[in-house]
């Protein structure tokens, strides 16, 4: 697939403030940034591009993600022009808002970033793929989350499980313990998954921005507040 052009540009005032990024609990939302949901005086919003792919990814973030300073769906949010966050779990009526706004989507457009035993790698599925606009899906939880959600859901039969090939180079996620080998956080899987399929370069501009906000989120949890 040809490479696309990225253009970041940034924007001084971004509306784009998904659903799914509000957090939830009252002293979350007053002293976290609702978009990169680090601590407000630590946001890293203004140093931070406006990434764009053709490739539309689609993060499906269970309820419980939305008030953890460590989720890194809500970054990716921020810096991919073309995401969406749709959240579910909430309610029973949550679940139905995934289906109604994943399932009208044709199925051969669709790819679900989830490493099942029948799940392909990416890079062969997409050498069989040429020019058309992907929609990437990418859940959001715990794995226990994601695995029950992923079985519960028959509308989801159709559409492609992916995979990802190890990326040695990654700076690695330190918010949170991996639940195996090779499995990343939200954020770095969308990351090497848009790589695959876009080129490196979208990869390492993605996975710089990752390291800065990691470094402060990690700031954060030590006390320290000092930050350029
Ligand atoms: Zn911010």
């Amino acid at each position: 697939m040809a490479v696309t052009a990225i253009k970041t540009k940034l924007r001084d005032d971004d509306t784009r403030r998904p659903p799914c990024a509000r957090g939830t609990g009252r002293g979350y939302r007053s002293s976290h940034c609702a978009q990169c949901g680090l601590r407000t005086p630590l946001c890293l919003c203004a140093q931070l591009p406006h990434v764009e792919t053709t490739t539309r990814v689609w993060f499906v973030m269970h309820w419980r993600e939305s008030s953890k300073p460590s989720n890194t769906a809500r970054l990716a949010m921020r810096l991919l022009s073309n995401s969406t966050c749709i959240e579910r779990g909430r309610t029973l009526d949550s679940a139905g808002v995934v289906e109604r706004t994943l399932e009208p989507l044709d199925p051969a457009s669709c790819l679900l970033l989830y490493p099942s035993d029948d799940a392909l790698p990416l890079d062969e599925v997409l050498s069989g793929e040429r020019a058309a606009a992907l929609n990437l899906i990418v859940p959001d939880g715990t794995w226990g989350q994601t695995r029950r959600w992923v079985r519960r859901e028959t509308w989801l039969a159709p559409v492609r499980r992916v995979r990802l090939s190890r990326a040695s180079h990654l700076p690695g996620y330190r918010l949170r313990h991996a639940a195996g080998p090779n499995l990343y956080s939200t954020f770095e899987a969308t990351a090497i998954a848009l790589s695959v399929i876009h080129g490196w370069a979208l990869g390492d501009t993605l996975l710089t921005h990752f390291e800065q906000w990691q470094q402060r989120a990690l700031a954060s949890r030590s006390g320290g507040l000092a930050c350029g």
